[in-house]
């Protein structure tokens, strides 16, 4: 059991998945601060300052106890989920860009004879031994 167990913990997949789960959560935590300290009072000034999340409609209840239909809270956070949406997408396209791997120029040419790759400065080929 205790075997088994050491097993697993040493294999190196275990190891990667915590780090990602603790880097996750704590870029997570980047993420919605960024939503809420940054974005949302940007945009709240945009749409005056309008706040969806009162919206409601009753549809039972009574007056002391009524039962609402809170779409406003609804629409808010699907709001939310986009822009969290929309700003990991911009993250990772950032990442992507610089992550652009490098394309290295041209060293080699084709053989005109035997059309295997060859030195672009090649005199002469080394498959088939014809001057170039
Ligand atoms: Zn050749």
């Amino acid at each position: 059991m205790f075997k088994e167990f050491k097993t697993f913990i040493l294999r190196g997949n275990v190891m990667d998945l915590a780090v990602g789960v603790i880097i996750g959560g704590a870029f997570g935590k980047i993420v919605s601060s960024l939503v809420s300290d940054i974005i949302t009072p940007v945009i709240s000034i945009v749409t005056g300052g309008v706040d969806l999340s009162g919206l409601n409609v009753k549809i039972g209840g009574t007056d002391a106890a009524p039962v609402l239909l809170t779409y406003g809270k609804f629409i808010q956070n699907t709001i939310d989920f986009l822009i969290v949406a929309l700003v990991i997408f911009m993250m990772v396209k950032i990442v992507n860009t610089l992550h652009k791997p490098v394309i290295a120029p041209t060293t080699t040419k084709e053989c005109p004879r035997c059309k295997m790759s060859i030195s672009k400065d090649a005199t002469r080929c080394p498959h088939c031994t014809s001057d170039i």
